[in-house]
C-alpha cells in the first residue's frame, strides 16, 4: 500500500495503550507505581520481540557462513570500560532545575534560560557530568576493588575475545562476529515507551577486515544488507531513513557512520548505527591489556589488526518500530452488506507475527464445530504460531486485527459435511474456501 503521509498513523498515546490492553508491553513493576526506564514484554510482546531477534540472527548469523556466534557475560572486568573509553567519557552533561526539581541532558534544552518544564527562570543549575554506566559490585565486599558495571554496550565483550574466537572458530578476516544481549544505560530522561529505556537488548555485529583496500566496500555492503533487512520485514520505506554522518557528528576514528532511522510519532529516532571504526577498538584494549590481539595469518606468516565494521541495532527500538509502523486505523466495507465498519488492525508481516493463525468454530455451543476447531488447531500447532478462540464472530476478527494475526480459519456447519473451512486474510479481508487437508500448505505458502 502507497503511503502518501510519512507521518505516522498512531500516537504515542495510542499505541502505549494497545499495548498495554493487548499484552505487548507493560510498565515494570507496575504495582509499586513502576521504576522509570524499565518495561516488561506481555505474553504477545515476548513473542513479537523473540520473532524480531531471531529474524536479525537467522539474516546475520544462520545464512551466512562469514559470521560465527557469540554470548558474552553482562558484566566484565572493569578494565574494559576503561579501554573502551567508557569511564572517562560516556558522560551526558546534565542539568537540574532547582525549582521543580526535573533533570534534563543539556543537548535536549533549546535554552538554558528557562526550565522547559515548570517554566521559571534561572532554575537552572550549571551542567554537571553524569556517566551513564550503571555500577554494582561483585563479591561479598562493597568496596571499590568490587566494583564493576553492567555493560553499556554488548560490543566489547567480542573485542577482548576476538583472538579465542577466530582461532577456535578457524576464521580469517574478512568474518564477523554477532552476539544479541542486554545492555544497560542510566539515562537521564527515559521516555517515548521502550525507545529510551535504562536495560535494553541490542543485537551487535562486528565485522573484521584486512586492511587491503576494500574495507570501505565493505562497509557499504552491510549498509545494504541492513536496508534489505528493513525492507524484507515490510518497514514503510517512507518512514525510514539512512542518515550519513558527517565528519564532525562521528568519532575521530571512525572513517564512515551511518544512523538508521525511523519516524517515530514524536520525531525521527535512531535504530541503528552502522560505522566503520578502523583498528580503534582491538587497538586500545591491547594497550592497556598488553594482550596481543592481532590476527596472524599462517599463510603469509604476518600479523595485523583488522579494520572494524560494525552494526548496532536495538531490539527494543526494533520492536516497537515494528509496533507502530504496522498500526492501521480504517474504514473496511463489508463485501455482502455494504456495511461500513471501523477497525484498528496491526498489519505485522507474518514472519514476525507473534499469531499467525487464528482458529475458531462459528458457534461456541455446538460441541461438534468446538471439537473440530479445537483439533484443527492443535494440528496447525508444530507448524505454525496458532490460537484458538471463540465466542462472537465480529469480536474474533477485531481482536485477531489488532493483534496483528495474518489468517483467521473458521469452521462452520459446512465443515462439518465437507471437511471445509473458511480462511480470511487479514488484510485484504478475503474469504477462501480451503479444504482442511491442504490448509496448512495453503497457510505455509502465505506466511
Ligand atoms: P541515542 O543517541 O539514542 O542515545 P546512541 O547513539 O547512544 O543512541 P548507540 O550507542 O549507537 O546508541 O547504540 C546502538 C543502538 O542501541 C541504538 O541505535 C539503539 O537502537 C540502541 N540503544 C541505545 N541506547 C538505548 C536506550 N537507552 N534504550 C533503547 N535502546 C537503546
Amino acid at each position: 500500500m502507497a503511503v502518501t503521509d510519512p507521518k505516522p498513523r498512531v500516537s504515542l498515546e495510542q499505541i502505549t495503550a494497545l499495548a498495554k490492553r493487548r499484552g505487548f508491553i507493560f510498565a515494570s513493576s507496575e504495582i509499586y507505581g513502576g521504576i522509570g526506564g524499565f518495561f516488561d514484554y506481555g505474553p504477545l510482546g515476548a513473542i513479537l520481540k523473540r520473532n524480531v531477534k531471531d529474524a536479525w540472527w537467522r539474516e546475520m548469523v544462520e545464512l551466512r557462513d562469514d559470521v560465527v556466534a557469540f554470548d558474552s557475560s553482562i558484566i566484565m572486568h572493569p578494565s574494559t570500560w576503561v579501554a573502551s573509553g567508557h569511564v572517562g567519557q560516556f558522560v551526558d552533561k546534565l542539568v537540574d532545575c532547582t525549582n521543580c526539581k526535573h533533570r534534563f541532558r543539556l543537548d535536549h534544552l533549546a535554552s538554558r534560560e528557562q526550565c522547559p518544564d515548570c517554566g521559571m527562570r534561572g532554575t537552572l543549575t550549571e551542567p554537571r557530568n553524569f556517566n551513564l554506566m550503571m555500577q554494582t559490585s561483585v563479591g561479598p565486599l562493597e568496596d571499590s576493588a568490587a566494583r564493576t558495571y553492567l555493560r553499556p554496550e554488548t560490543a566489547q565483550g567480542i573485542f577482548v575475545n576476538f583472538k579465542n574466537i577466530y582461532q577456535s572458530a578457524r576464521k580469517r578476516p574478512p568474518f564477523g562476529v554477532a552476539q544479541i544481549g542486554k545492555s544497560f544505560r542510566n539515562e537521564i530522561t527515559p521516555g517515548n515507551l521502550t525507545f529510551r529505556v535504562r536495560e535494553f537488548e541490542q543485537a551487535e555485529l562486528e565485522f573484521f577486515v584486512p586492511d587491503d583496500g576494500n574495507d570501505v566496500a565493505w562497509y557499504e555492503r552491510w549498509v545494504e544488507a541492513r536496508k534489505r533487512w528493513y525492507s524484507q520485514y515490510g518497514v514503510t520505506p517512507e518512514r525510514l531513513r539512512f542518515y550519513e554522518l558527517k565528519p564532525a557528528e562521528r568519532p575521530h576514528y571512525a572513517k564512515a557512520g551511518i544512523d538508521v532511522e525511523y519516524l517515530f510519532p514524536w520525531g525521527w529516532g535512531e535504530l541503528e548505527s552502522i560505522a566503520h571504526r578502523g583498528t580503534y577498538d582491538l587497538d586500545a584494549h591491547m594497550a592497556l591489556s598488553g594482550k596481543d590481539l592481532t590476527f596472524f595469518d599462517e599463510a603469509s606468516k604476518t600479523k595485523y589488526t583488522p579494520l572494524l565494521i560494525e552494526s548496532s541495532a536495538g531490539m527494543d527500538r526494533t520492536t516497537l518500530t515494528m509496533l507502530i509502523d504496522a498500526y492501521a486505523d480504517e474504514v473496511v466495507r463489508d463485501a455482502e452488506s455494504g456495511k461500513e465498519t471501523r477497525r484498528t488492525v496491526l498489519r505485522f508481516h507474518p514472519k514476525i507475527a507473534p499469531v499467525q493463525v487464528g482458529v475458531f468454530p462459528l458457534a461456541r455451543n455446538k460441541p461438534e464445530l468446538v471439537a473440530f476447531a479445537r483439533r484443527l488447531e492443535s494440528s496447525l500447532r508444530p507448524h505454525l504460531r496458532s490460537q484458538y478462540d471463540e465466542g462472537n464472530v465480529g469480536q474474533l476478527y477485531r481482536r485477531q486485527d489488532e493483534i496483528g494475526t495474518p489468517f483467521c480459519v473458521m469452521v462452520d456447519y459446512q465443515s462439518l459435511g465437507d471437511d471445509t473451512v473458511t480462511v480470511r486474510d487479514r488484510d485484504t479481508m478475503r474469504q477462501d474456501r480451503v479444504n482442511v487437508e491442504g490448509l496448512q500448505s495453503y497457510l505455509a505458502a502465505r506466511v
